[in-house]
């Protein structure tokens, strides 16, 4: 442990609430607890020199699920339980924008499309049923076919493309940056370079260790995600899963723009000013990428070239700029768990594949939690 002086203690290491985790839910459950209580001291540890986990690693879709995504959810939750978690992403991509403001993230809604390979899909035929489901929310038609399309973007063996016109885009980086910026302006300290490799609850505070140093806080609000069970030494039911993303930079000016889903979300590609973002494949090998460990999978990888050079971009050239993995948590449900963990410590975790949407909420839903008790 380094020997810290008295100022260092009182002004860094000591705080009335200290958030494990600098991702989206981290972030925004530190700017809640300023935004309702300023006069606390909050403090947020991230064990990377940058956020280490999904939020500065995905590929920037401001999605609410794609129709056959949705009616996976039907199926799992429930007509209720899918539209309530549609209106979960949907306020918190809302969330993020009226906060952060929407050109600072650089959100772009130019649609979002799901494409389909089986001409007498079943998902074509339920488009109606999951608009009705819908209609009380947005009070208008989210999907519809647009088989038209198909030709113009150029794409090779699909039959069907359904589109929703209120999907968009948006700048991940600038989106964790401007919260980090944010958060700053109202008083929050963030540190990064701090693994917190354990924490234990006294009868009046806190510690939390770190490899060199310890800081001390009332409550604490853990928002590792897919690292939650490695922190608390638990077995919750939260499993990583990794996900890899490329960024292609086409030698034609690509013929569409927007955002891309296929096979129930598991891959997905959109522009980015000419260029490809493309990643995904996760169900080709799911046990082997039920890991914490970033790194490609080269199996993964092929099919994902293959899939380019046959579906998104047939016969045309391109160059893979870089290549990325981040990691995800799921579950047996798709629910994020916001709970007490103890006394003094509460955890909003496992945000499944659309975090980007619903990380606002479930950061301001732990922080409500901790201010109530
Ligand atoms: C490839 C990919 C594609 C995705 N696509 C989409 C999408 O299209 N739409 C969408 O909405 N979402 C998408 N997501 C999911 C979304 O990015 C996540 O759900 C969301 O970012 C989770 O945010 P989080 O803050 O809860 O977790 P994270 O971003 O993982 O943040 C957790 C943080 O905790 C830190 N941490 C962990 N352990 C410790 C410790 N012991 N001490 C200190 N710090 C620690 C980590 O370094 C990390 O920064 C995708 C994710 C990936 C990886």
């Amino acid at each position: 442990m380094q020997v810290f002086s008295l100022w260092e203690k009182q002004s860094f290491l000591e705080a009335d609430i200290i958030v494990v985790g600098a991702g989206i839910t981290g972030l925004s459950a530190a700017a809640t607890l300023k935004e309702q209580s300023p006069e606390l001291r909050v403090t947020v540890l991230e064990r990377g020199v940058l956020p280490t986990g999904a939020s500065t690693k995905n590929a920037g879709f401001a999605c609410f699920g794609s129709v056959s995504e949705l009616l996976n959810d039907v199926e799992a939750l429930g007509a209720e339980g899918m539209v309530s978690l549609v209106e979960k992403r949907w306020d918190g991509l809302q969330k993020s924008c009226q906060r952060l403001g929407r050109s600072m993230i650089d959100i772009q809604v130019k649609s979002g499309y799901e494409l389909i390979f089986d001409e007498k899909s079943e998902v074509v035929n339920k488009i109606g049923s999951i608009n009705e489901l819908l209609a009380d929310f947005f009070q208008d038609d989210v999907f519809k076919l647009s088989d038209e399309k198909i030709n113009s973007f150029g794409f090779g063996q699909t039959h069907h493309l359904i589109e929703n016109h209120l999907e968009g885009q948006l700048d991940t980086g600038r989106l964790i940056a401007s919260l980090w910026k944010y958060c700053a302006e109202i008083g929050v300290q963030v540190h990064t370079g701090c693994e917190v490799l354990d924490i234990q609850e006294e009868a009046s505070s806190v510690r939390i260790n770190c490899k060199d140093v310890q800081f001390t806080a009332g409550k604490v609000a853990v928002c590792t995600n897919a690292f939650t069970n490695k922190l608390l030494k638990k077995e919750l039911d939260v499993s990583p899963g990794r996900g890899i993303v490329m960024s292609i930079v086409p030698d034609e000016k690509l013929k569409f723009e927007g955002t891309f889903h296929y096979e129930e979300g598991y891959y997905y590609f959109r522009d980015y000013y000419g260029k490809l973002l493309f990643g995904g494949g996760r169900n080709l090998a799911l046990a082997e990428e039920e890991t914490t460990e970033f790194g490609i999978n080269e199996k993964i990888k092929a099919k994902l070239i293959s899939d380019l050079e046959s579906i998104i971009l047939p016969n045309q050239s391109y160059q893979v700029e870089m290549e990325w993995t981040g990691i995800m948590a799921f579950g047996k449900t798709k629910a994020p768990i916001v709970q007490k963990v103890s006394e003094r410590i509460a955890m909003g975790v496992r945000l499944g594949g659309m975090g980007v949407a619903i990380g606002s909420l479930v950061g301001e839903e732990v922080a409500e939690l901790i201010l109530r008790d």
